[in-house]
């Protein structure tokens, strides 16, 4: 969608990333750390000073510790962390639950690794997890369950009562959890992040997978991190060693900089709240219909009183015609179906957002 938007030269709410620049301040981090010579291959885990910052923002923010030594690494992007904490786990013929609407890397992460994405659908308008379904999906050969709150392609954020529901399902079984949480900083409406982290029996069997990507504005940077306890981070490690084996020194150590102001990425939730209530603003006299997202950098909207077409058609013929790309939810599912929802990315600046939502009005 983000090509057939610079083809067409339509506004691009299409692909997740923001249409602004970072910091002009970590740029200059960068530039001071590559004009201090630190410009070779990184040790193999990620920086030292990195992997410290990161254990004491963990601390700070959730009460929770990992030791930087053996329980954090810092890889390119949380993609390769998915890639790597699946590949750890996963073996021929294991089963993972997947809930979907899904990320797009994790099913083909599984499936390359021999295992089975065994579904459970979460359901518009809002959502929310169906801990019975979950439940019902799990077998014996489940290995491992994907977990992604705040939650891309919905803006659904896990609650307490989900931590205490997945612990009571995981606590008397040998299953594994993989927690995305690539947008912990980004939820509305006075709500906080309730990583897996957090509870102490999610805790001894998670992956959590972040990414500066989406806190600090640098996509394109590619850094994510992964804290788990000592032997998953051991094996994750196996995995990362022949992946990428390391990841871009400079930028490692700018972040570490970074990081120590927490105000870099406090604001967060504010600054995008903003972004997101201009954009229903926007669009609030329109035909679509949503619930507005309780976090990320998305929204999704029901076009059911505009028209019964595919999403997929609805979403290129809105790029050709009006100028506005979005994401066609469908793609976020395993197999056809007819929900009719388009997701919408508000990371852009307050004209172009202003701009698209006033298209869309007029449909
Ligand atoms: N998980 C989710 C839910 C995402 O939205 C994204 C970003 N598109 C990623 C993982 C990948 O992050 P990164 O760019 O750090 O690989
Ligand atoms: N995660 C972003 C999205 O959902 C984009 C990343 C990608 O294009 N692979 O749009």
């Amino acid at each position: 969608m983000s090509q057939l938007a610079t083809e067409t030269g339509a506004l691009n709410l299409s692909q997740g990333f923001p249409g602004f620049d970072c910091d002009p301040a970590l740029t200059a981090l960068v530039d001071e750390h590559m004009r201090a010579g630190r410009n070779q291959y990184a040790p193999m885990t990620g920086v030292p000073v990195l992997r410290e910052r990161l254990a004491q923002k963990t601390m700070a923010q959730y009460g929770v510790s990992y030791n930087p030594e053996t329980e954090v690494t810092v890889v390119s992007g949380a993609t390769e962390a998915i890639f790597a904490a699946v590949t750890a786990i996963v073996q021929q013929g294991d089963e993972v639950i997947v809930l979907e609407p899904a990320y797009d890397s994790y099913v083909p992460a599984i499936e390359l690794n021999g295992g089975i994405p065994v579904y459970v659908t979460l359901t518009p308008p809002n959502y929310a997890v169906d801990w019975s379904a979950v439940e019902a999906a799990v077998t014996e050969r489940t290995q491992l369950i994907m977990v992604n709150t705040p939650h891309n392609p919905t803006g659904y954020c896990w609650t307490r009562d989900d931590l205490n529901q997945l612990a009571r399902l995981v606590q008397d079984r040998d299953i594994w959890l993989i927690s995305d949480e690539v947008y912990e900083h980004i939820l509305f409406d006075g709500r906080t992040h309730q990583s897996l982290m957090t509870h102490p029996v999610l805790r001894e069997r998670t992956f959590i997978i972040g990414s500066f990507g989406k806190t600090f504005h640098i996509t394109g940077w590619k850094i994510g991190y992964c804290l788990a306890p000592v032997p998953m981070t051991a094996a994750f490690r196996k995995i990362h060693q022949y992946v990428t084996f390391s990841t871009a020194t400079p930028m490692q150590y700018a972040l570490a900089d970074y990081l120590s102001e927490p105000s870099h990425y406090q604001q967060l939730s504010a600054f995008y709240q903003r972004k997101r209530d201009l954009f229903l603003a926007g669009i609030t006299n329109s035909r679509f219909r949503f619930i507005p997202a309780q976090g990320s950098f998305f929204q999704c909207v029901s076009y059911d009183a505009i028209t019964t077409e595919p999403d997929y058609n609805l979403a290129v013929r809105l790029t050709k015609e009006i100028g506005v790309a979005s994401i066609p939810v469908s793609v976020f599912y395993h197999q056809q179906n007819d929900y009719h929802i388009l997701r919408f990315c508000f990371a852009k600046t307050d004209d172009v957002i202003q701009e698209a939502a006033e298209r869309l009005s007029k449909l």
